[in-house]
């Protein structure tokens, strides 16, 4: 798996000295009262393990299953809620937890639902977060990294399911994309 990597990007300790200064505004930043953390299912698993056992507020946690990418490396631009019910967020302070924040469209879609569904304060928190024009207007209060636009893995983040159990964020060498790409997801 570590051979597929053609260069890792955020090393492990940088990323956990990160969280630390995260969870700690993430604490100081809300108002006292019930906080219900959506976790974005499946990317942003890992993440919220490692942050939300650096914060000292009682929370609850609820996940989220979207799906926007559909396998591929590019957005389809369409953002699918997979669950049958909704958790209840009606007059709850929400963080929502996500992976990346590439187009915006997942965040923007969920944060629209979260208003409709009664949810008083939504703040949200992404480990990385794609220096690029955003095809949806999205606020996002925590960032971890700012990425170039490129694809990466690993730190709960997949390519075709792979990869989300690397303990960095890297980039695939192309010619393993090409091969997995070409095989349907099945190699690796
Ligand atoms: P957005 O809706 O902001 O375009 O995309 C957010 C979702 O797309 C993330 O939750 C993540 O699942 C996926 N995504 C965006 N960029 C990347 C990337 O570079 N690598 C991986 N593995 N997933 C990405
Ligand atoms: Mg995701």
């Amino acid at each position: 798996m570590r051979n597929d990597i053609e260069r890792v990007l955020i090393d492990e300790a940088v990323i956990q000295r990160r969280l630390d200064a995260m969870a700690a505004a993430i604490d100081r930043d809300f108002p006292p009262g019930p906080l219900v953390v959506i976790i974005l299912l499946k990317g942003a698993l890992v993440f919220a393990a490692d942050l939300l056992r650096r914060v000292g507020r009682p929370i609850a946690i609820e996940c989220l299953n979207v799906a926007s990418y559909h396998g591929a490396t590019a957005s389809s631009g369409k953002v699918d809620f997979l669950d049958c019910q909704f958790p209840e967020v009606r007059g709850r302070q929400v963080l929502l937890l996500d992976d990346i924040l590439d187009t915006g469209r997942t965040l923007h879609a969920v944060i629209e639902r979260l208003r409709q569904e009664g949810a008083v304060r939504v703040r949200s928190a992404v480990l990385l977060a794609k220096d690029k024009p955003r095809a949806a207007a999205v606020s996002v209060e925590y960032v971890g990294f700012e990425i170039g636009d490129e694809f990466v893995v690993g730190y709960g983040l997949d390519y075709l399911g792979h990869y989300r159990n690397l303990p960095f964020v890297g980039v695939l060498k192309a010619a393993v994309v090409a091969r997995m790409g070409a095989a349907g997801g099945m190699a690796g």
